[in-house]
């Protein structure tokens, strides 16, 4: 099969026909994003699902502690959202009704150095769902733990136990206690995010450790919320590019739940948005289109300006490994985590559940390591790495590594990248790959290639802070 056929097949959004209980318990470390959709999956095929959360679940639409990015700006991917509704039939039309916010095309903005992109065509598979982060969560929370065989437990996942050369239990930390229980499971996940420590768990019992890679990215974002009119509806990405002459940026203007825009400013390195309003203030002014300064200046800002850096973007390829022991899964950042201005991050997780179902529907003989799984996910991650990392590579700052046939894959990118800016179909088609609903692969076509090509009328490409209005 080939990676477009496998890419396909894990966005799928049919709904299993059939699903057999072959586990008793299951027990999954965390429960952001990763750990409730493979709750969610896992409520199919196990007696019984037990969640081990650090965090104490908020009483409201809350950020909490164990996700801290949870204050800024989250937009899930149309193939991400195409996988809730296909998790919890009737999620977006529901979280429609709960107050989420759907702009029609013509009220989004979507600037590329301060020029307006095409109106991509409508995506009919699906539209992504814009929402605070933690409005978000909770009713994939809610809806995961309205499931009868899935409980959510307090406490501190603290290791995994063996038996021979399979994970048979899983070790925590009661909420409120010093000592750690164990739990028997057939099978353990580990959604415990980016700093998840099922490496140096495994190291530790003499298992094999996953190469770690690390891009440094340097990335700083500033996000605020402000008041908004119910009737007023904007949506707006910008972003100025590495190689422009000016500083790479991103900014993003989002109408969320609660009669609120959530608006983000972001830079890299040394371009360090404060957490000043006056600092913010200006530079939605400066540095960004017309959007940004119409709500900014014209609304009340509720809370603080919040800042957060990401170092770099990471993953572990589990995949490689000679050896990994039966019973063990991982999912979600432990994986891989990607620089967040492509949005990828829940949209893997929601993936990486996917693949989850497909294995456990595959009639997996479950005293052998799940290399299905891990493969499966392998290509999820490569298709997001390729989407961000080859961006990246282009920032000042960034020096790998680099991929095999970088140099040709950067000119061919380029060349389909500006052709997007201005041609709808290759835009729907650049859109669907950055969506996470095709491939990387759909743009190598020749087909794509020869359209880019055609349209290789040399352009300048303005760079303008201001944009159109
Ligand atoms: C600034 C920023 C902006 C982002 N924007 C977007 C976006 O627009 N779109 C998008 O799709 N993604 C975005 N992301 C990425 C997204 O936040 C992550 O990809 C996503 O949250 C990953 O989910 P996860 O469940 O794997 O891990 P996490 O969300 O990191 O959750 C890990 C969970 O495990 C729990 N935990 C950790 N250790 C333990 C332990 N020992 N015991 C018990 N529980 C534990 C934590 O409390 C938490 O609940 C962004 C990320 C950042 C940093």
């Amino acid at each position: 099969m080939s990676l477009a056929d496998r890419f396909a097949a894990i966005t799928t959004t049919e709904r299993p026909a059939r699903t057999d209980v072959i586990l008793g318990r299951a027990v999954v470390l965390g429960s952001s994003m990763a750990g409730l959709m493979a709750a969610r999956v896992l409520s199919d095929h196990a007696d019984e699902v037990l969640v081990i959360e650090r965090d104490e679940t908020p009483a409201n639409d809350e950020p909490r502690p164990g996700v801290p990015q949870g204050t800024q700006v989250h937009a899930l991917l149309p193939s991400g959202a195409a996988q809730l509704d296909r998790w919890f039939p009737g999620f977006y039309a529901d979280t429609i009704a709960e107050g989420l916010v759907e702009p029609t095309p013509d009220q989004a903005y979507t600037y590329v150095n301060g020029v307006r992109r095409v109106t991509p065509p409508p995506l009919t598979e699906s539209r992504t769902l814009i929402s605070t982060r933690p409005f978000l969560e909770s009713r994939v929370r809610q809806r995961t733990l309205a499931r009868p065989n899935v409980r959510l437990v307090h406490g501190r996942a603290d290791g995994i136990g063996f038996t021979g050369d399979r994970v048979t239990s899983a070790q925590y930390v009661p909420a409120g206690s010093t000592e750690k229980v164990s739990v028997d499971a057939d099978l353990v996940v580990d959604a415990t995010g980016r700093s998840s420590r099922l490496s140096d768990w495994l190291g530790a019992a003499g298992w094999p450790q996953p190469r770690l890679t690390r891009m440094p990215i340097k990335l700083n974002y500033a996000s605020a919320l402000f008041d908004r009119k119910p009737d007023e509806v904007l949506l707006s990405t910008a972003q100025t590019m590495a190689g422009t002459g000016q500083k790479p940026r991103m900014g993003g203007v989002l109408p969320v739940e609660n009669n609120r825009w959530l608006v983000l400013v972001a830079g890299f390195a040394e371009d360090r948005p404060s957490r000043e309003f006056e600092d913010f203030q200006r530079r939605c002014r400066e540095d960004f289109p017309w959007v940004y300064s119409h709500v900014v200046d014209n609304n009340a800002m509720a809370g603080e300006v919040v800042t957060y850096h990401q170092a770099d973007s990471r993953r572990r390829d589990y995949d490689e490994l000679d050896r990994f022991p039966a019973g063990l899964i991982v999912a979600g950042d432990a994986v891989a985590s990607f620089n967040p201005i492509y949005g990828q991050g829940m949209t893997s997780a929601t993936l990486h559940a996917s693949c989850l179902s497909a294995y456990l529907r595959s009639n997996p003989p479950l005293d052998q390591p799940a290399w299905g799984y891990l493969r499966d996910v392998r290509v999820v991650v490569d298709a997001a790495w390729q989407i961000s990392t080859f961006a990246d590579l282009a920032l000042p700052h960034v020096n790998g590594p680099f991929p095999r046939g970088y140099r040709l894959t950067k000119w061919f990118t380029g060349l389909i990248f500006s052709a997007s800016l201005y041609d709808a179909r290759l835009n729907d088609d650049f859109a669907r790959v950055t969506t996470m609903l095709a491939h990387p692969n759909l743009l190598a076509q020749p087909k794509t290639l020869a359209r880019a090509l055609r349209g290789l009328i040399p352009r300048p490409v303005p760079v303008a802070a201001t944009g159109d209005r």
